[in-house]
């Protein structure tokens, strides 16, 4: 994760924190390599910007060059610049406590990982959140994809709602109400259809589903992999839905990390988790501060 990057940014900063002394142009050196270094990391370019005029602002600065260890003193400066563009300090946990049943309403594209992700997050809502869930498959669009919820549900030992062939995502969306009401479940987790592409028909039913089971969490789930195309899914879904938060899949495999550290500027969406691989608890809330600690090393 963030490999590239990380390795590219160690370089530079080593290189500061290896002079006593440094002027405001070693500053402006070191923040042109900065910027290549995130483009080349697939972030999105107003952000790259913001965050070089930023850094650069604020370490060129009087007493930052004057203070005794001023490479050090702007890495810190870059470490909270970085923090800030993955979201801020605090970590965006889940919304749960609504009266219930809560519903989380999980939206994305097709092989996004939105049925693996909610299977995940109905394990994380009953272990470790100790609410009893029940998650609804509203896929019609996918041979097999309610079957597939069903059997990740068996697997994580979370209910899922019976199937009932032919049912219509709105019409199975009221009956995942209801049953959650009558089984007084704490959190009802809806794994909506994706599509190959955004398009009307998807977000209409969107809409539909979220006119009928007033979410609490509207999660759209994106592949970080493929960068900022995930920014630019995120960006016409938040156009049409009240999203929440983003999940960001496939975080294992990302070496460049563009959609994470574009997102929250480009969305104004906080990326709530991150998944991290294909095991069903390959999940983990997204800390901005840790993952900005990962990145610098
Ligand atoms: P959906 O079409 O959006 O419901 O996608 P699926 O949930 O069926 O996921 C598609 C594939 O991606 C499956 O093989 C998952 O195991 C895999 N997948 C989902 N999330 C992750 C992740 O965080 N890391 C990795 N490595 N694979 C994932």
């Amino acid at each position: 994760m963030f490999d590239n990057l990380s390795d590219r940014l160690g370089n530079v900063f080593d290189r500061l924190r290896g002079r006593g002394a440094l002027s405001e142009q070693d500053v402006r050196d070191a923040m042109r390599e900065v910027r290549v270094a995130l483009l080349e990391a697939d972030v999105a370019l107003p952000v790259a910007r913001r965050f070089i005029d930023n850094v650069t602002e604020k370490a060129v600065g009087q007493d930052v060059l004057r203070s005794i260890t001023p490479g050090q003193q702007v890495v810190k400066i870059v470490n909270d610049e970085l923090v800030e563009m993955l979201g801020g300090a605090e970590v965006e946990g889940l919304q749960l406590d609504a009266k219930p049943p809560v519903v989380i309403m999980m939206v994305g594209l097709q092989g996004s990982g939105k049925t693996t992700t909610t299977a995940k997050l109905g394990k994380l809502i009953k272990e470790k959140h100790g609410k009893k869930a029940l998650m609804a498959s509203l896929d019609v669009q996918r041979p097999a994809a309610q079957e597939q919820l069903k059997v990740l549900g068996e697997q994580v030992e979370v209910a899922t709602l019976p199937i009932v062939p032919g049912q219509q995502p709105v019409d199975i969306a009221r009956r995942a109400m209801e049953a959650a009401r009558l089984q007084a479940v704490d959190v009802l987790l809806l794994d909506t259809a994706g599509r190959l592409h955004v398009d009307e028909a998807l977000m209409a039913e969107m809409k539909a589903v979220a006119g009928v089971s007033a979410p609490e969490e509207v999660l759209l789930v994106v592949d970080s992999l493929t960068g900022q195309d995930a920014v630019n899914v995120a960006q016409s879904f938040s156009g049409e839905v009240p999203l929440t938060g983003v999940v960001l899949t496939r975080m294992d495999g990302d070496a460049r990390g563009g959609a994470a550290l574009s997102m929250r500027h480009v969305t104004g969406k906080p990326i709530k988790f991150a998944g991290t691989g294909e095991k069903l608890d390959a999940i983990e809330a997204f800390d901005p501060k840790r993952v900005a600690g990962r990145i610098l090393g």
